[in-house]
């Protein structure tokens, strides 16, 4: 649950990061939760049948979802029948777009039956948030579990959730999954090249800078024509969703993002060597300084093996956006250390003692 925390803490931060619009939190809109129950943790027997690409296993890549991806194309086409604010996002607008030419292959009846599917996200999970809100973490990871098994007979899904994706999957699959697919596996063939080439040296720089390990079996990472507005996002069960059609998760961003998300599982950790650092020198760490040393650290570690590759955070303004002190002080206290100055902690301590604040007198 701490960790769930956490990384709700660093996800706020995330979006008022990365967002020019202020994330309204929907904690008034959980009037459907009761239609929802959460999965479990029981698997669909065939799920995964295929074994999956391992190579160099710094991160396990999985393209061939289809509930995972019928799930998030409905949940952002819910949202924009909802017109929330961030549909007009850069990852997610042209999703009415890509619905309205795959209505050119279906019937009158099956774009009604669509349409129907549709509105139910609407009326449901689409008016929660993916990274926030249960059940979604659950549901989504227990659609990634069923992979792209005939049926969801037998999963943990709630019924109602399952009656719905049932019914606009043969749907799905005729208009728009064959496109989503191949998307999904040209993005991995671009960015797995770029593991298989510069993920070793990167994945040293950051286990060195932060002294914690990577999972030996590799991270997984769900690749789906859609996730949310911000194109990637992280949230528990070490479930990374990533957009293969984003403009702005292509090429060596993408490279960079899978690292920065995969980053993400040691929020706790983080968190814990900040607290001692700061009760050393007697501050409170200031909110967004365990994001801000993922962006910086992520970035640093592309860039210094792609020669030219400007950081995500510069490239799209996320220091302009809040972040701006914390980079002063990265570049003038975290950077030396990565270049082999020093040690971590009194490293994190220096930054806290520069960017933090006095603790409330009790
Ligand atoms: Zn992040």
């Amino acid at each position: 649950m701490k960790q769930r925390i956490l990384r709700l803490v660093n996800v706020v931060f995330f979006v008022m990061a990365f967002s020019i619009y202020a994330h309204s939190r929907p904690g008034g809109h959980l009037a459907d939760s009761s239609a929802l129950q959460p999965a479990s943790a029981d698997p669909v027997s065939t799920a995964h049948a295929k074994t999956p690409d391992t190579r160099g296993s710094i991160f396990v890549f999985h393209n061939n979802e289809f509930w995972l991806n019928l799930h998030h194309f409905l949940y952002v086409l819910g949202r924009a029948e909802n017109k929330e604010r961030d549909t007009s996002r850069e990852a997610v607008a042209g999703a009415p777009g890509d619905q309205q030419r795959g209505f050119e292959k279906l019937s009158a009846k099956e774009q009604a039956i669509w349409r129907e599917a549709v509105a139910s996200y609407a009326a449901g999970p689409s008016k929660k948030d993916l990274v926030f809100d249960d059940p979604l973490p659950a549901l989504t990871n227990a659609l990634a579990r069923a992979g792209d098994s005939k049926s969801l007979t037998g999963s943990k899904v709630d019924p109602a959730i399952v009656a719905t994706l049932q019914q606009a999957a043969p749907i799905y699959r005729k208009a728009w999954w064959k496109r989503h697919r191949s998307a999904n596996r040209s993005w991995q063939k671009v960015i797995q090249a770029l593991v298989d080439r510069h993920g070793a040296a990167v994945l040293a720089f950051i286990t060195n800078a932060y002294k914690l390990q990577w999972p030996a079996a590799g991270f997984p990472v769900h690749v789906s024509a859609y996730s949310n507005w911000a194109g990637a996002y992280s949230t528990s069960g070490d479930l990374l969703v990533i957009s293969s059609q984003s403009p702005g998760l292509q090429g060596t961003y993408g490279l960079e993002t899978v690292f920065h998300e995969g980053m993400h599982q040691w929020d706790g950790q983080v968190f814990e060597a900040l607290r001692e650092q700061a009760v050393k020198v007697n501050k409170v760490f200031p909110r967004g300084l365990d994001h801000a040393l993922i962006f910086f650290t992520a970035g640093e570690a592309v860039r210094r093996v792609v020669p030219g590759h400007v950081p995500y955070a510069e490239k799209f303004g996320v220091w302009q956006r809040g972040l701006g002190p914390m980079k002063v002080a990265l570049e003038e206290i975290w950077k030396p250390y990565l270049d082999g100055q020093g040690t971590r902690d009194v490293a994190l301590a220096e930054l806290i003692k520069r960017t933090g604040i006095d603790p409330t007198p009790k």
